[in-house]
């Protein structure tokens, strides 16, 4: 079959002629019909994360048909739709038993540790396979498998309750899953936060308030927008320390900041400004889960979040295309989101 694969850090991506992988009884075998392209894929090509082998083939946002099922499955059947959660857990330690399996001794992330979805099939254990409903496109799918499941994770560790209010700092992918999401699940008001013009306008077709962090002092606004309350949820989406420090900064009393952008630098706080007068909390997001994968198919279905916008762009199995993609990633050139589709 043809993958497109990394050789080695820092190089292009090239298309190879591999075997079909071979899959055990609790597998499936995947033809793929679509897979993102992510920015983590320009950060792995660029040599920027390590990998768990080389040459390995990109692409952790993959959704397709089931092609075969190994003699144990009967969660899927052949043929049916299905889109995959890219964390191979065990199933058996510690983490695995208490739902926690981001944390899993042997998690392996695909197009990361093993290979992943740039290619014609992919293997996968067959409980990391869930059910596409016909009225979400492949390429819908496929992108749902990472932003939008990490948008309803940071939520859902925000223990954000109905009536409440929500600031989103960052409106990318993330920020605006996170919106939606935050809007189906009974938040009051949703605070916009960003620099960019077209994605506070974004933000505020899918029902939220824009702060612009180019012209007001962000803490300040939303003070003024909570009647000086603060909000009860704060998500930050981009990883810089000037967002980390307004995320905690926006809270209200009993306020929980969930940090889910990555940043290396240590992040000051307050004890008793920031934590003890408001009893607030700050919480790391790290990933998300297989069931919450079930609940955002259910959350599309419904039309609670809207994804048939985020794919702006459709490419072909094809190294040059893919590594022009990624470029455009790696350069922050072009901003779109785009997807491999492959059809017959
Ligand atoms: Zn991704
Ligand atoms: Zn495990």
């Amino acid at each position: 079959m043809k993958a497109i694969r990394m050789m080695e850090p820092g190089k292009p991506l090239q298309l190879q002629n591999v075997p079909i992988p071979s899959f055990g009884e609790e597998d499936v075998l995947v033809r793929v019909r679509a897979a993102g392209i992510c920015h983590s894929d320009a950060h792995y090509r660029a040599g920027r994360s390590m990998m768990g082998m080389m040459p390995i083939t990109l692409g952790h946002e993959v959704a397709g048909e089931v092609e075969w099922i190994g003699s144990k499955v009967t969660n899927v059947k052949a043929g049916e739709r299905v889109c995959l959660h890219y964390n191979i857990s065990c199933g058996d330690c510690y983490y695995c038993k208490i739902g926690n399996e981001q944390f899993c001794t042997t998690v392996k992330m695909i197009g990361h540790h093993v290979d992943g979805g740039y290619a014609e099939y992919i293997a996968m254990p067959a409980r990391n396979a869930i059910h596409l409903p016909d009225e979400i496109s492949f390429e819908e799918g496929a992108t749902l498998m990472c932003a939008s499941a990490t948008a309803l994770h940071a939520l859902r560790k925000g223990r954000m309750q109905a009536g409440e209010t929500v600031a989103v700092f960052g409106i990318g992918g993330l920020g605006l899953s996170a919106i939606q999401l935050a809007k189906a699940l009974g938040a009051v008001e949703v605070y916009a936060v960003d620099i960019k013009l077209d994605k506070l306008e974004l933000a505020s077709e899918y029902g939220a308030i824009p702060v612009d962090a180019s012209r007001v002092d962000v803490v300040e606004e939303i003070r003024n927008l909570t009647k000086g309350k603060g909000v009860d949820v704060a998500l930050e989406m981009i990883g810089l320390q000037t967002t980390m420090k307004q995320t905690i900064a926006s809270l209200g009393v009993l306020g929980r900041a969930v940090i889910v952008g990555l940043s290396h630098i240590p992040l000051e706080v307050h004890p008793y400004q920031t934590l003890i007068g408001y009893e607030a909390e700050i919480i790391g997001s790290n990933d998300h889960l297989l069931q919450e994968l079930h609940l955002l198919i259910d959350m599309v279905q419904r039309k609670l979040l809207d994804t048939a916008h985020v794919v702006s762009q459709t490419i072909p199995l094809d190294a040059e295309k893919i590594n022009q993609r990624l470029d455009e990633l790696e350069n922050y050139t072009n901003d779109v989101r785009a997807v491999i589709v492959q059809r017959d």
